[in-house]
């Protein structure tokens, strides 16, 4: 449908993993200056500042197992944002289009004839291994990297994602959402033929205070993350790249810790 005139618009804003400095600078100048801002719970809680204190802001946050709000009343409430604000951030952990749902967003309000854009962040995938000083591909280590969700078969019956093709088909795994299948996923690309000594990386909270990391042959790696009782939001890092890791370039953390942000208003749309 045609952008409606009336109508303000929806600004898709990815906020990066952790850090805040790795907002881009298109991101910060809209947070800066919007009438409106709805933000998820992985959002770092220092850039929730950044608004004028006219802002209305509302939480529309999700944790595993705990919806706080309906992705449905997510859409309806951004439709009904544009119809009282001209300038409305919908801010996201990371890039808003790699597991965020941001293209669901995007159509619903198209459809709606809301004007809306996409602002593409900084995606955890690549950061968070980058804050260990681990890259994500290699001349001699990686040639592909394959960014997979590990949650899939929490919400669905069937299995979304052939692990045991993956085993074989890519240098380099980063899932997402993986640690609590970790178990599951690992056992997956053992049946697929994966090499049971691939170095392999878990990093929760990364790029923030709270990082913390275990790295070890993949086989280990779950026993590695109880022991160490590593919890999400975690990246998991498979492949020879886990090898190339030089500590010693990887960013200073922030000294803020990013508690996960508590609701300021709470959606109350109805949706039938
Ligand atoms: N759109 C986001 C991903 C959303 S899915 C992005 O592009 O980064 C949420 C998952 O991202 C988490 O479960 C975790 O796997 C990962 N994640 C996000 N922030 C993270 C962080 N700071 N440290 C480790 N993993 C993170």
């Amino acid at each position: 449908m045609a952008a409606h005139p009336s109508l303000g618009t929806v600004y898709l804003v990815g906020a990066g993993p952790g850090d805040p400095e790795l907002l881009t600078v298109r991101a910060h100048g809209l947070l800066c200056s919007c009438d409106a801002l709805a933000y998820d719970a992985l959002v770092p809680s220092p850039l929730l500042a950044l608004p004028p204190p006219t802002c209305h802001k509302v939480f529309v946050g999700k944790r595993r197992g705990h919806h706080f709000v309906s992705q449905k009343s997510t859409n309806a409430m951004l439709a009904q944002l544009a119809s009282t604000h001209k300038t409305i951030v919908r801010l996201k952990g990371g890039d808003p289009f790699v597991f965020g749902r941001g293209a669901e967003e995007a159509a619903h309000l198209h459809a709606l004839g809301v004007p809306v854009q996409v602002v593409p962040g900084i995606t955890a995938g690549i950061a968070v291994p980058a804050y260990i000083g681990l890259p994500v591909t290699h001349r001699e280590a990686g040639s592909s990297v394959t960014f997979v969700t590990g949650h899939e078969l929490v919400d669905k019956e069937r299995h979304g994602v052939n692990w045991q093709a993956l085993a074989t088909a890519t240098d380099t795994l980063v899932i997402y959402m993986g640690i609590h299948s970790l178990g599951m996923i690992v056992a997956e690309l053992l049946a697929g033929g994966m090499d049971p000594a691939t170095p392999a990386a878990a990093i929760q909270q990364g790029a923030t205070a709270l990082q913390k990391q275990v790295i070890g042959p993949m086989a280990a790696l779950p026993q590695l993350v109880q022991e160490q009782g590593l919890q999400a939001p975690a990246i998991v890092v498979v492949g020879k790249v886990v090898d190339q890791r030089i500590p010693a370039c990887a960013p200073p953390l922030p000294k803020a810790e990013m508690p996960i942000p508590v609701p300021t208003t709470v959606a109350t749309i109805q949706v039938s």
